[in-house]
C-alpha cells in the first residue's frame, strides 16, 4: 500500500495523457529543399576568398527545421577524374563547414559524386561523417545507399531517400563498393515500404536525380516514376537535375516538384539556368500539408539571390495546383527572426 501515491499518480497521468497528445496539436515541420549545389570551380574559389555563396539564403535556411540539398560534387582531395566524361566536378574539404552551416543533410544520388571514382566517394562519406552533415542516396555498400536518412523534428520522424538515373551509371553501389542508389522501380518501392515499416517514419521523401537538361517539362519517365513512388507510398516528392525549374503536380492530394533547378552552380547564363527554386514544405504526421517556392536569380559567380516575393508558388493541402500566393506571408511560413 505504500505505493499509492506514485499509483495514483500513474493513473490520474494515464487519464490526462491522451487528452494532452493528440495527434493534430503536433505542430508541422518545415524542410527547406534546394537544388544542384557544385562547390567547385567558381563557387570553390569564392569560399577559399572567405565569401559564403549561401549568404543571400541563410536567413531563409536557418528559418526552416530541416535543410537538405543536392550536393552535385565530389568533396574530396584524393581520385582521378574520369577521362571521358566532359564535366568532372571534386570540391575541396574547406567547402565542408559553409555545408554544414547551412544544411542538415545533402542528397549524394546524382551524375557528379562519382567523378573521381569510388575512392575520392569513400572519402567524402567520412568527412561528412567528421563534420557531422547527413546524407543519403549514397553509401559504401549498395545496402547502405538504398537506406533512407531519418531525421526527428518535433517528434516527427522524417525519412529522406535518393536515387539517380542520368547516366553514368557506373557511380552505382554495389555489394561491397561506395557508391550511389539506382531508382529500379521494383528496389525504390521496396525502400519506400521498408522506411515506414524498418525505420518507423513517419514522413517519407524520395529526392530524385532525372530528367532531361533544359527541359521545362517532366518526362513520362519521371511523371510515371513520380506515381509509382507516391503510391508506393511517399508523401511528397523532390526533383531536380535538369538545370531548370519544372513544372509540379499534385497526385493523389500529394505534391511532385519535379525540378528545383540550380541554386549554386557557376557557368550558366541563360534565364532559366540562372534561376532555381528554394521549396519550404510542411509537414505533418498527416503528410505534406502547404509548400511555397523563393525563387534564385543566381549571378555570374553561382551565387543564388532571393527575388520577389511575387513570383512565389504556394500550395495548401487540398488543393489540386500549386498556384501565386497570398500577397501575405501565410503564417505557417513566418520566418523565425
Ligand atoms: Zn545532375
Amino acid at each position: 500500500m505504500k505505493n499509492l501515491p506514485g499509483r495514483l499518480a500513474c493513473a490520474v497521468m494515464l487519464a490526462i495523457w491522451p487528452a494532452l497528445a493528440p495527434a493534430e496539436e503536433i505542430p508541422a515541420v518545415s524542410i527547406a529543399f534546394v537544388g544542384d549545389v557544385m562547390l567547385a570551380d567558381g563557387p570553390g574559389k569564392l569560399i577559399r576568398s572567405g565569401r559564403d555563396p549561401f549568404a543571400p539564403f541563410a536567413k531563409i535556411l536557418a528559418s526552416a527545421d530541416i535543410r537538405i540539398g543536392n550536393l552535385e560534387c565530389v568533396v574530396s582531395d584524393t581520385g582521378r577524374a574520369d577521362p571521358e566524361k566532359p564535366w568532372s566536378f571534386r570540391a575541396h574539404p574547406r567547402v565542408l563547414p559553409r555545408v554544414k552551416r547551412h544544411f542538415d543533410a545533402v542528397a549524394l544520388a546524382n551524375n557528379h559524386s562519382g567523378d573521381y571514382g569510388p575512392r575520392a566517394f569513400a572519402d567524402m562519406l567520412e568527412r561528412l561523417e567528421r563534420a557531422q552533415i547527413g546524407y543519403f542516396g549514397g553509401g559504401r555498400t549498395l545496402a547502405a545507399a538504398h537506406a533512407p536518412l531519418i531525421l526527428e523534428r518535433k517528434g516527427l520522424r522524417v525519412a529522406l531517400l535518393g536515387y539517380n538515373e542520368f547516366f553514368p551509371r557506373w557511380f552505382e553501389a554495389d555489394f561491397d563498393t561506395p557508391g550511389i542508389a539506382w531508382s529500379e522501380d521494383e528496389q525504390v518501392t521496396l525502400d519506400i515500404e521498408q522506411a515506414r515499416r524498418v525505420h518507423h517514419a513517419d514522413i517519407v521523401i524520395p529526392v530524385m536525380h532525372w530528367g532531361w537538361e533544359h527541359e521545362p517539362l517532366a518526362s513520362d519517365r519521371q511523371r510515371q516514376l513520380a506515381r509509382l513512388m507516391i503510391d508506393a507510398g511517399a508523401d511528397a516528392v523532390v526533383g531536380g537535375h535538369p538545370h531548370v525549374v519544372q513544372n509540379i503536380e499534385i497526385y493523389r492530394g500529394r505534391p511532385v516538384i519535379y525540378s528545383l533547378g540550380n541554386f549554386v552552380f557557376d557557368g550558366f547564363d541563360t534565364p532559366a539556368t540562372t534561376t532555381g527554386w528554394l521549396l519550404e514544405l510542411q509537414v505533418d504526421r498527416a503528410g505534406a500539408r502547404a509548400f511555397r517556392t523563393t525563387v534564385a536569380r543566381i549571378d555570374r559567380e553561382g551565387t543564388p539571390h532571393p527575388a520577389a516575393p511575387s513570383s512565389s508558388l504556394c500550395w495548401n493541402v487540398g488543393q489540386s495546383a500549386a498556384g501565386a500566393c497570398p500577397s501575405r506571408r501565410s503564417p505557417e511560413f513566418v520566418e523565425k527572426e
